[in-house]
Parts: C-alpha cells; sequence; structure tokens
C-alpha cells in the first residue's frame, strides 16, 4: 500500500472507503452492544468494553498507521494504555526499568502499586550502556522510557535502550505523549511499544481523556486482554472526538514546535530566567543524536526564575494568554508547577531526585501568535 506523507494519514488513515449513509465522516456508534452472529470467542463478541466497535476499529488503524506500527489499541486513558501494558508484560518477582525523571502518574504507578504486587523497579539517571548494564537484573523484564521526559525535557539516548533491550530480550516501551508521531517515531529506532496519552497532543483540544498503544500484532493482543478484564475502554464518543482532533495534529504539531522554539530561545536569553528546559536549546543536555531523529520538540518546555520563591506566583498572575491548568498539549497555552499537579503525588525527596525543583513552571506552548506568546511574557516578567 502506497505510504502517505503523515498530513495525509492523519486524515485519511482507517477511515474507510465505503461511507455510512454517505457521511464523509464516521459516525459515532453509541451502543454498547450489538447482535450475536455466532461469534465463538469471548473477544469477538460485539460489546464496547471489549474494544472492538466500529469507532474503536477505525481509531486503531488510523493511530497503527501514524506511528507505523503494526496493529493499535485504544485505551480510556494514557495510564490505562502505561498500566495494561506494564502489567501484560511484569508478575510478580519481575523487575523493570525505567527512567527516573518521568511523568508522575506513571513513576507513582511503578513505585506504590506494583511494589504491592512484589514487581521491582530500578530509576535510570541516563540511557548510556554504562547505566543499562549496571541495572539490569536476572529478572529484568521491560524497559520503559519517555522520547521527551516530563516535565525537564531530556531526550536521552533512545536507541541505546532500544538497542540494549532486543539484545537482552526486554520488551522496550517508549511513552511518546510529548514529541508525537509527527515529531518522532519509536518504531524506526526498534521500540517494540508505543504508549500515548492521547489527551495530549494526539486529541489536542483539552476535551477529552484518552490513551493508546502501538505495537506488533502479538503484543498488543497480550495487552488487549489486560484491557478487556481491567475494563479501561474507552467510549465511542471520545473515539470519534479523537479521530477528528487526529486529523489536525501534524498542522497543530508545526505551530507548536515553532512557538516553544521561539519562545525557549526568548526566555534563555532573559535576565530574570534562572533555566529553560527544552531540548532544542544548545547545551539543553541529553543525547545530541537522538536529538537528529527529531523533527521538532513539541510544545513542551520548563522553566525557573531568579529569586523563584518571591516571584514565581507573581509572574504567573500577570500572564495574560496561558491558562494556569494541569495538562498540555492542547491548542491553548496552559502552564503548571509540577510540584504542585502532575508530579504531587511524589514525596518531596523523590521530586529532588529527579532534578524537579518546587518553583518549576512547566509550560504547554499553545498555537497562538507566536509574538503575542513572546510579548505576554516578556510583559509578565517586567
Ligand atoms: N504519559 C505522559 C507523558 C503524561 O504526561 C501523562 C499525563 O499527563 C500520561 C502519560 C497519562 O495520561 P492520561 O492523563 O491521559 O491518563
Amino acid at each position: 500500500m502506497k505510504k502517505y506523507s503523515i498530513e495525509t494519514s492523519a486524515v485519511h488513515a482507517g477511515e474507510p472507503k465505503e461511507k455510512v449513509c454517505g457521511a464523509v465522516n464516521f459516525p459515532i456508534f453509541q451502543s454498547s452492544t450489538y447482535l450475536h452472529t455466532g461469534e465463538s470467542s469471548y473477544e469477538d463478541i460485539k460489546y464496547t468494553r471489549l474494544n472492538n466497535t466500529p469507532n474503536h476499529l477505525v481509531l486503531g488503524e488510523k493511530l497503527a498507521t501514524l506511528e507505523e506500527g503494526e496493529t493499535a489499541l485504544v485505551t480510556a486513558s494514557g495510564m490505562a494504555a502505561v498500566s495494561d501494558s506494564l502489567l501484560s508484560f511484569l508478575q510478580s518477582g519481575d523487575h523493570m526499568m525505567a527512567q527516573n525523571c518521568i511523568y508522575g502518574g506513571t513513576r507513582d504507578l511503578i513505585t506504590r502499586e506494583f511494589s504491592r504486587f512484589g514487581i521491582e523497579v530500578s530509576f535510570l539517571k541516563d540511557l548510556s550502556r554504562k547505566t543499562l548494564e549496571k541495572h539490569l537484573k536476572r529478572n529484568t523484564k521491560v524497559i520503559l522510557v519517555e522520547s521527551i521526559t516530563n516535565p525537564l525535557m531530556q531526550v536521552e539516548n533512545l536507541l541505546e535502550a532500544a538497542n540494549f533491550s532486543r539484545e537482552k530480550g526486554l520488551v522496550s516501551m517508549i511513552d511518546n505523549t510529548f514529541a508525537s508521531p509527527a515529531n518522532f517515531k519509536p518504531v524506526s529506532i526498534g521500540f517494540d511499544i508505543i504508549l500515548h496519552s492521547c489527551t495530549k497532543y494526539l486529541n489536542g483540544h483539552s476535551d477529552i481523556i484518552a490513551g493508546a498503544v502501538i505495537g506488533k500484532a502479538d503484543h498488543i493482543k497480550k495487552i488487549k486482554q489486560r484491557n478487556l478484564h481491567f475494563g479501561a475502554t474507552l467510549d465511542p464518543h471520545a473515539c470519534f472526538l479523537l479521530q477528528r482532533g487526529i486529523k489536525t495534529m501534524p498542522l497543530r504539531i508545526k505551530q507548536h514546535n515553532e512557538n516553544a522554539a521561539a519562545l525557549a530561545e526568548f526566555l534563555n536569553g532573559h535576565s530574570r530566567v534562572k533555566k529553560v528546559y527544552y531540548p532544542g536549546l544548545p547545551d539543553s543536555g541529553g543525547d545530541e543524536e537522538t536529538k537528529k531523529m527529531f523533527s521538532g520538540f513539541c510544545g513542551m518546555l520548563s522553566m525557573e526564575l531568579n529569586n523563584a520563591s518571591e516571584t514565581t506566583r507573581k509572574f504567573l498572575s500577570r500572564l495574560e494568554i496561558p491558562i494556569e491548568a494541569p495538562s498540555l498539549g492542547g491548542v491553548e497555552s496552559l502552564l503548571s508547577r509540577p510540584s504542585l499537579t502532575s508530579h504531587s503525588g511524589l514525596s518531596a525527596w523523590e521530586r529532588q531526585d529527579m532534578g524537579i525543583s518546587d518553583f518549576l513552571i512547566r509550560v504547554s506552548v499553545g498555537v497562538e501568535g507566536t509574538d503575542d506568546l513572546i510579548d505576554d511574557f516578556n510583559q509578565a516578567l517586567q
């Protein structure tokens, strides 16, 4: 089949040629159950929790095409994608490795829930071979990384992590929520399982919670089993909204990339700003070779002000365009302090170990006009 650009795939992939009642847009199949037509296995029965309604199938095909994976599963949230996937390859007595600085909810899940089931974890400060070798154990089964880490925006040596996993027979998982498939395709460097919080850039309008898992058919089959049993399936109406949101994802990402790059550059040179965390800046750390595989770094940046304990609240209250709220990836600029939002479930010690200061500000740069955003940050800094 012809391979189209991501812009074309976002609009057309998965959409059936034969239009339902002539409707250009695929309708919402708002039915929890369907006629039994002799299906013999549980998974084949048409029932919305079993993740197999027309809305799930169309969306799954679109997502698989965008990430260039074999197949995809849509889930009720990003966390459902993460937990269903990890629990498909880990059981009591197993060990996993994960990057140290990742989304707080994922870290909470691994440390606070998995320990109750006898699953051990080692956190990795970087993805060098030396660090990976040091933490590998006889019972290690999975490695989990983020393509751009939340909230310090590090792009680490992802190729090393994927190669190491393959050599050692581990299942490699990557959360590609921040980068989005428009900027980076983890399948291209050999990751087994791609995870998304579709709540963010894939949907792009801050109006649904959804997740996805993309990978080889045998892996996804296993993960689907967990999803059916744990029950975190997306409802058809949210499937419809996500399908619609994805169509403009590549266009939105271009503007997010441009806006964040321009804002990061402006903030980086400002006398009131102590530090900017954005992978596109010189000396931003991480792995330069891996960064070359990205076509952009999305709309995420973090920053710290000088005299942060006194200036942060004042600065946030003076900004006019961004909305102070958790989450990210929507068309509107949002900002939040991870210590009070995305990473508030962690202990102060854990945040310190990850390098997240109490006054770190995470900005999800939206698709507003670039100059409007820079002017607004400038006046708030003054
Ligand atoms: N992965 C990353 C990188 C995130 O930032 C988030 C949420 O912020 C999640 C996963 C979880 O997504 P959801 O809120 O859709 O469950």
